[in-house]
């Protein structure tokens, strides 16, 4: 097996461990570790980061959990990323956790906490409330208090305080991770022949479940050996892929979908790299975190910003990386994702975009119907447009350098 092999095996292993194992390794490396678990899509890491805990993203059991009790606390119409949480909860597969954050991000996600905190025991939880409306500039101000409010909750459960300067180091460690995050996707946007979309998912993912101190030499690693690579460009369609802000799809659904086409941009546990840019790194970290939030941020579904339209920030992707269509695919019974459906395709229609419409759910097992669905729709594309296609092997290639990629 290549180390670049090796690599995305370590952090896929993770990513669908739905016992969360290298966590609770993690948590018994050192009397008195504790972890933090948030559930989508953004949480400041660098809060609890500061404090030394381990914040990691909660992300369901994907198709790794049989549910056996969460059915009986939840509506059968709840998408799937609620019920297995909490059924990672009532299997005693959160026995290691220590705080649970959730967000009211939507009617289902606002239960979550209140259900964590009757059927885990021991486990404290609570909720963030981020600012409904960005309009206002109220909204850096509150989203300060909210976020102080998170550092005090911290501070008590790890029972010291956390300094300022030690949240402005947290920022400029992540700094590195969102600048190698960036880097990945740029190499995807430029030549996806030489980082796949599950490669980049499941590197990405696995950042938010194990300490940032140890993704960044993979990320660093990754990004250099990948530019080596001598893979070929192939005459394969390229895509954005559009709906997995908070539920993920499976594995094996992406890779059903890149089998037909080239996925170069995507929403994909968007929490983890939802600021356009840095997190300023000298002044006030609290108001830092907060005012990138408010107006440094990508747009997601769950994130009403009335300055901006969420299908502006779509077609800016599709545009900026020259794809040739959208794949439209919001998790089943999610009410912000398929919302926002009714937006992109109306503005895709308007603007001659092509796109292809999947739900998925995290559960699926199945994906032949996916790879039906995906070589119909790209055939459809190659056969029907030949001319107007941008030419695969044209497409502008990265210049990328191991030195530029190790920075
Ligand atoms: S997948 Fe959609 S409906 Fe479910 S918790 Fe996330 S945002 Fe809410």
């Amino acid at each position: 097996m290549s180390r670049i092999d090796d690599i995305v095996g370590q952090c896929r292993d993770q990513v669908e461990d739905a016992s969360l194992n290298a966590c609770r390794q993690w948590k018994g490396r050192r009397a008195g570790n504790k972890v933090l678990g948030y559930f989508p899509v953004y949480f400041p890491v660098e809060i609890a980061h500061a404090a030394g805990m381990l914040p990691i993203g909660i992300f369901g059991g994907g198709n790794r959990v049989v549910l056996k009790r969460a059915d009986t606390h939840m509506y059968s119409f709840m998408c799937s990323i609620c019920k297995s949480t909490l059924e990672q909860g009532l299997s005693g597969r959160f026995d290691f956790l220590d705080v649970f954050i959730g967000t009211p991000i939507c009617d289902a996600a606002r239960h979550m906490p209140g259900l964590m905190e009757r059927n885990v025991p021991g486990l404290l939880t609570d909720i963030l409330y981020l600012p409904a409306n960005l309009r206002t500039g109220l909204a850096v101000p509150y989203l300060q208090r909210e976020f102080g409010r998170l550092r005090v909750l911290v501070e008590t459960e790890v029972g010291h305080a956390v300094g300022d300067e030690q949240i402005r180091d947290s920022i400029r460690t992540y700094n590195q991770s969102r600048r190698l995050v960036r880097r990945l996707y740029e190499m995807r946007r430029a030549s996806p022949w030489l980082v796949s979309a599950v490669e980049c998912y499941v590197l990405v993912r696995a950042g938010m479940l194990m300490p940032v101190e140890e993704h960044l030499p993979l990320l660093r690693e990754f990004i250099a050996l990948a530019s080596e690579r001598e893979a070929r460009p192939l005459d394969k369609i390229r895509v954005v892929f559009e709906g997995g802000f908070c539920e993920q799809p499976p594995i094996d659904f992406l890779r059903a979908i890149e089998e037909a086409c080239y996925v170069v941009d995507d929403d994909l546990a968007v929490g983890a790299r939802l600021f356009s840019g840095d997190v300023p790194e000298d002044g006030d970290p609290i108001l830092n975190l907060a005012a990138s939030y408010c107006n440094g941020s990508t747009y997601s579904s769950v994130q009403h910003d009335m300055r901006r339209l969420k299908s502006d920030g779509l077609m800016a992707k599709y545009r900026s990386s020259n794809a040739e269509a959208i794949v439209l695919s919001p998790a089943k019974f999610c009410e912000p994702g398929l919302d926002d459906q009714v937006h992109h395709l109306k503005r895709a229609e308007k603007e001659g975009v092509s796109c292809l419409q999947m739900e998925f759910q995290e559960r699926m097992k199945d994906f032949d119907n996916v790879r039906t669905q995906t070589e119909t729709f790209a055939e459809a594309i190659l056969f029907y447009s030949q001319e107007q296609r941008p030419d695969p092997v044209a497409a502008p290639v990265a210049e990328i350098t191991t030195t530029e990629a190790a920075r």
